[in-house]
């Protein structure tokens, strides 16, 4: 062995399951020389050789019905490719819903499917009964069919993989465990194993349920944990013919189909168990976990009720094997911020056979550009701060995210487990007060305050959830009176020396040499002109600027920020921990303010987009003129230790001015009326300033160069394809949510980025990019004839460039 091992590669994919296999075929394939794959058993001994591997491309997500039907493709092409079949069958799968909730939710699914070209039927509780004639169908309210999917078999998968691969010049070795590696300046090296080294510059993380304890002999975080994860074979049934679609009753945590003749039977069962590396014995390999029919039981009890004929049936096996799960249901893709070279395509959910082909497609492109090449933020590993990689965290959640793989993703969905991991500044007062609160980045934030004091239903709902008079309420004073919003978790990053100008000139859009006491709007664009983050900044001094972003991005902007440094003098330090920002919005916020502070707040003193260091009560406090719903407001900048008792104050005479408590739901209601559009949503990586209509933040012609700027003078040279536009429903009790297609004369067009019931306005209004095609998206909206499809149904919608509140901006202005 030690003879034939390879002493350098240009990539080392660790772990020969689906997801190395799929990266090192994708690197291969792309050209990319000396691409090495380890495996420290034998290829697919890990989780995949014993998956159920159903490639179903309903997904609630754009990037994630992408990536499955890029998988689709592949699996289907690989044995043409290679010769090596990959066990491809498409049989089609059929959802089924047994309450409404379950109908519109795969009925939304449905219309995403559609506008990507992929064929999907909605059917009746009959039709359902055709397609699957085992199953009970009098319970059924309703059901999607869609014939294009499929399933493979996990080892030929693998097989077609990695011959493409080595066809292509990887190198696969076997029974070659990575031990640890070698860094030099936080800098990957080499890859240790006990037949030598591999001097490498880039390793991608593909090792499965071990990937968090693989990662860890480099320093780095891979949040994910194992847990068990079942499901029953069946002897062969006389009733089970040929090939049966595969089956979601996702309403009783189930999927079957069927297998060798009889039945597979599994299950996301709601009393998931998580398993700890510790429990596993060292050479785990094509090894199960113990079988448990009392864990089971209810699961086959719901497979009986749906499917009576397998009450007659003679178990073959209850298989169980481990999986890992990450904090949030979505997979870890991309380089690591802790570690330059070392890349993750890990923790995949119980959705690694699907999501591989194209996951490994998108891992190889983001190694080979050093970018990712689209959007992948929903999977980008920066999502994640160290904390998460807390194992006692993960093993909290982990069970919880399994649990809810077949939960109808509707709005306020939240997870009960691993909460209270981050507290603001002024939450208990916020709890006293009758704040429920949702969970971001570990920070638990107010969504809304129940005033009242009587308890209320938080299910995850389609439908006009039954806190929302609250929610109306709080929207109703930011518009009238002033309402306080707490934005202590939004990201903070101080940079700060001597050439911090010429470095934030290069990052940022806008001219950011703006005196001392402005606040600057912009973005932070890739070579491409796509936001890579969108932000408020301070300048504090002419060495010394402040970046506000959202909750979610402080490590994806510290970690932009750092790897585009060019060796200028200047500090960058993440303040988010220790500054408090309290928001007032409204008209009457500069009546509060003044009635408790020496400021001069006028508008000739305290002109919109300045700052100034004021006093409030007793507290000094750094004042900012700006508001993210479109009223008159300060954001009020205080150490952590101020914060409770600037809030209580505010309070004590608040009542006078109307003064209330907002959350995050009314935010976001207020933002849209406004236009205002949101990082990840309505901004990411692949739309730029122009086609968002926020040009005005970007200085196109600077002198000062910019990334991203020549990309935007291309494009203002060449045109417009897509651009942002607002909608409002026409119908009045039509609710979107975001990720709805839109139409234009009856042609799918786009699709809705962020949604919501917008108080004032009495109607959902949504934002969403237009893809015009050959057309000028100008002539479109000037000309109407706009849809929404809320699950596949199809409403009018009024659209335009401005906002539906306050077009002209007069109040922030006022
Ligand atoms: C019961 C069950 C049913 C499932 N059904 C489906 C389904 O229907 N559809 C679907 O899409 N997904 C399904 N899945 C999930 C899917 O099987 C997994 O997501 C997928 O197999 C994970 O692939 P992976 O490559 O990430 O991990 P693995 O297959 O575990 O591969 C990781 C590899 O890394 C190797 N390794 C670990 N440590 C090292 C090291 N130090 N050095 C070198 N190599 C190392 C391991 O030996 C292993 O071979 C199911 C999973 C289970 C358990």
């Amino acid at each position: 062995m030690s003879n034939l091992f390879p002493t350098n590669a240009s990539v080392v994919v660790i772990g020969g399951g689906v997801m190395g296999c799929s990266t090192a075929y994708h690197l291969a394939k792309a050209g990319c020389r000396d691409v090495v794959l380890l495996e420290r058993k034998q290829l697919t001994s890990g989780t995949s050789w014993h998956s159920a591997a159903q490639v179903r491309a309903l997904r609630s997500s754009e990037n994630l019905t992408r990536m499955i039907q890029y998988s689709t493709k592949l699996y289907q092409s690989l044995e043409e490719e290679t010769g090596q079949s990959t066990g491809w069958l498409q049989t089609g799968s059929l959802s089924l819903a047994t309450n409404k909730e379950r109908f519109i939710h795969i009925k939304r699914q449905a219309s995403l499917a559609r506008l990507f070209g992929i064929e999907v039927n909605v059917v009746s509780p009959e039709e359902a009964g055709r397609l699957w004639p085992l199953i009970r169908t009098d319970d059924l309210v309703g059901a999607v069919w869609s014939p294009e999917d499929g399933r493979v078999n996990p080892s030929d998968l693998c097989a077609a993989l990695t011959k493409a691969a080595r066809a292509n010049g990887a190198h696969i070795v076997e029974d070659a465990p990575v031990t640890g590696f070698t860094v030099e300046n936080r800098q990957v090296t080499g890859v240790e194993t006990p037949h030598g080294t591999i001097a490498c510059e880039t390793v991608a993380l593909c090792a499965g349920l071990w990937s968090h304890s693989v990662a860890a002999l480099a320093g780095v975080s891979a949040p994910l944990h194992a847990c068990e994860h079942f499901y029953l074979l069946t002897q062969p049934l006389e009733e089970v013919e040929g090939h049966l679609p595969t089956l979601g009753d996702h309403d009783a945590h189930l999927y079957l189909r069927d297998d060798v003749g009889g039945l597979l039977v599994g299950s996301f069962e709601p009393n998931a168990r998580a398993i700890g590396l510790n429990q596993l014995p060292k050479d785990f390999a094509f090894d199960l976990l113990a079988e448990d029919w009392d864990h089971f039981e209810p699961m086959l009890k719901n497979g009986i009720h749906r499917v009576p004929a397998l009450e007659q049936a003679e178990a073959r096996m209850l298989l169980n094997g481990p999986e890992s799960f990450t904090p949030d249901g979505r997979f870890l893709l991309g380089e690591s911020p802790e570690l330059r070279g070392f890349f993750l395509g890990c923790g995949m959910n119980s959705a690694g056979m699907a999501s591989s082909g194209g996951a490994g497609r998108w891992l190889a492109e983001w190694i080979i550009s050093g970018e990712p090449t689209l959007d992948l933020w929903p999977v980008d590993i920066r999502r994640f701060a160290p904390f998460h990689n807390n194992m006692r965290m993960l093993r909290e959640r982990a069970p919880e995210v399994l649990s809810m793989h077949y939960v109808t993703e509707a709005p306020h969905r939240e997870f009960k487990s691993a909460r209270d991991v981050r507290h603001g500044p002024l939450h208990e007062r916020q709890k006293m007060k009758g704040a429920y609160f949702s969970q971001r980045m570990g920070w638990e934030r107010p969504s809304f305050f129940a005033t009242d004091g009587v308890a209320v239903n938080i299910s995850p709902t389609f439908s006009r959830p039954d806190f929302e008079h609250y929610v109306a309420a709080e929207h109703a004073v930011a518009r009238n009176d002033v309402a306080l919003f707490d934005q202590s978790s939004y990201g903070k990053l101080r940079v700060r020396g001597p050439e911090a100008e010429r470095l934030m000139q290069r990052l940022c859009a806008n001219d950011m040499s703006a005196a001392p006491g402005r606040v600057i709007y912009t973005g932070m664009l890739n070579e491409r002109g796509g936001y890579e983050s969108d932000c408020t900044v301070f300048r504090y001094a002419t060495d010394d600027y402040l970046i506000v972003t959202s909750t979610a991005q402080p490590v994806r902007d510290h970690d932009w920020v750092t790897r585009n440094l060019r060796n200028e003098r200047v500090t960058i330090e993440d303040v988010t921990e220790s500054t408090a920002v309290l928001a007032l919005a409204g008209p009457k916020a500069r009546d509060l303010i003044g009635a408790v502070s020496d400021g001069v707040l006028s508008n000739a003193d305290f002109p919109y987009m300045s700052w100034q260091d004021i006093t409030v009560g007793r507290w000094p406090v750094r004042a900012a003129r700006l508001s993210y719903v479109g009223e008159l407001g300060w954001e009020l900048f205080m150490p952590i230790s101020f914060a409770g008792a600037v809030y209580d104050m505010l309070f004590e005479v608040g009542g006078d001015f109307g003064l209330r408590d907002a959350g995050t739901t009314a935010m976001t209601c207020l933002r849209l009326e406004k236009g205002y559009r949101a990082w990840g949503h309505d901004l990411t990586p692949e739309t730029t300033p122009l086609e968002a209509g926020l040009g005005f933040a970007a200085k196109i012609d600077l002198d000062t160069p910019f990334i991203g700027q020549e990309a935007l003078r291309r494009q203002r040279e060449v045109g417009l394809r897509k651009r942002l536009v607002i909608f409002t429903v026409v119908e009045k009790e039509a609710l979107a949510i975001g990720g709805e297609p839109i139409l234009w004369n009856g042609a799918f067009v786009g699709q809705v980025s962020s949604a919501a019931f917008g108080h004032t306005v009495g109607r959902t209004v949504a934002i969403g990019l237009v893809q015009a095609g050959g057309k000028s998206v100008d002539d479109m909206v000037s000309a109407g004839g706009f849809e929404v499809e809320i699950a596949s149904r199809r409403f009018a919608a009024t659209a335009s460039f401005r906002p539906v509140y306050d077009p002209d901006g007069e109040k922030l202005h006022s």
